[in-house]
């Protein structure tokens, strides 16, 4: 729950603000408050809690393997801040139900060549797995001799909901402040050196900001002359009240991601009351924050029963829950984590999650509260800097689709 105004007691400068409290930013208030306590605080535009963003779920998949380097040697710090949530509220959150990924051979396995190799660098165990082993683990496939499987034990889930409102508790419990219903409408430079942030409850100064804003990230960087290409997209995502719940619990069924010629499509157990869930990568149509439909595509939808009544039928039943949810995707579908020191404020950071970001959220809260505090990080976040063709490059090619042609290689 949010801070009244009044909790604030009239101040107005704060050492650190975070702007915006989806998962990346709940995580920065969350890793601010464990050095800075009270000298946090959190605006976030609308309600905690709100699903118009992209973290408000039951679930996320959480996992070791990417088939990038940047990404597989942060992966074990994921499960690492995850835990100190965990341990510090007495409350679960990574559940490991184990993960696959799933392709055809000669169609779609070459995308599990770089998967294997950063497994294999990184020291990360796994199993591959023909149709008939795949079945021997997971009877409730039912899949042919073409498809080829990668098998990792650690991977599972986040509850993301969860994860996002205990950050911001944790955080409240060491004196750092929270305010919804906040739009951040400007970021400027006070003249006292000091950096102002404008919002409908006044204004407030402080000495660093983190911008975590999400698909509303341009609103926010715009007014420090910033500004980074993202696609806004509108994903569907599908809960189904399968009859063989048994078989689908997160200790009977794993994470899966099938790699297919256009876009990959996931998979996850039953948590909490939720059923089994599914969803494809990045297929929905670019929107905006504001413009968004809310309207689940019964297109998609359809395909993901065809899909799932060929390779899992049991995994079906009635639809219990259809849902849209904003990817915000930088066109090399890499994170954004940097200062915004070429626009002459080095002590403004901003962060983009690249629409597979949820797993990495308290590892990104802790990242960016380690840029804000201490000028730099203990993580190699190199490759997402400002400074790389993908966001440089104003040609640059999305390596997604919305929609049709080409498939995600995360
Ligand atoms: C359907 C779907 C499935 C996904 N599956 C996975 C998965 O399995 N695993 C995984 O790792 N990732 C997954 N992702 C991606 C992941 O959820 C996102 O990358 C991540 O949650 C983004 O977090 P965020 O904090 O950047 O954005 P958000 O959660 O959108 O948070 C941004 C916040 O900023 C606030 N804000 C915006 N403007 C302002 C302002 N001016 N002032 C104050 N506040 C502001 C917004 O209201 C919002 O609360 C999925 C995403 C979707 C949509």
């Amino acid at each position: 729950m949010a801070n009244t105004l009044e909790e604030l007691n009239g101040r107005r400068h704060f050492d650190y603000i975070v702007i915006g409290c989806g998962g990346i930013g709940s995580g920065a208030v969350y890793w601010l408050s464990k050095r800075a306590g009270p000298n946090v605080l959190g605006l976030e535009r609308f309600q905690l809690g709100h699903e118009n963003g992209g973290s408000q779920d039951v679930s996320r998949i959480i996992r070791l393997t990417y088939s990038k380097e940047c990404y597989t040697k942060l992966t074990p710090y994921t499960f690492t801040a995850w835990r100190e949530v965990e341990d510090e509220s007495g409350m679960q959150l990574v559940y490991k139900s184990g993960g696959l990924n799933l392709a055809d051979k000669g169609v779609t396995d070459y995308i599990l060549e770089p998967y294997e190799e950063a497994m294999i660098t990184n020291n990360i165990p796994y199993e591959k797995w023909d149709n008939q082993q795949l079945m021997e683990h997971y009877p409730q496939f039912t899949v042919g001799p073409e498809v080829v499987a990668l098998y990792q034990k650690d991977a599972g889930i986040v509850d993301a909901a969860l994860g996002n409102s205990l950050h911001i508790q944790l955080a409240q419990g060491r004196g750092a402040k929270v305010l919804d219903n906040c739009p951040v409408s400007r970021v400027a430079r006070a003249l006292n050196g000091l950096i102002e942030v404008n919002t409908p409850h006044g204004t407030f100064t402080c000495k660093r900001v983190i911008v975590a804003a999400g698909a509303w990230i341009n609103h926010v960087i715009g007014s420090i002359g910033c500004h980074v290409p993202v696609y806004v997209t509108e994903e569907n995502v599908t809960y189904f009240g399968s009859p063989h719940v048994k078989e689908f619990t997160k200790d009977k069924f794993p994470i899966f991601i099938y790699h297919q010629e256009q876009n990959d499509i996931y998979a996850l157990p039953v948590h909490g009351i939720s059923g089994t869930k599914i969803g494809i990568d990045a297929a929905g149509p670019v929107v905006t924050g504001d413009t968004r439909s809310w309207k689940p595509d019964p297109v998609r939808m359809e395909r993901l029963r065809e899909f799932l009544q060929k390779t899992c039928p049991k995994f079906l039943g009635p639809v219990l829950k259809a849902k849209t949810c904003l990817y915000t995707m930088t066109p090399d579908r890499d994170f954004l984590v940097d200062s915004c020191s070429k626009a002459g404020f080095p002590d403004v950071f901003v962060c983009c999650g690249a629409g597979h970001a949820y797993k990495f959220a308290s590892l990104l809260g802790q990242i960016l509260s380690e840029l804000a505090i201490d000028g730099r990080t203990q993580h190699d976040i190199s490759a997402f800097s400002w400074d790389r063709e993908g966001l440089t490059d104003p040609y640059f090619k999305p390596v997604f689709t919305m929609g049709s042609e080409k498939k995600s290689k995360l």
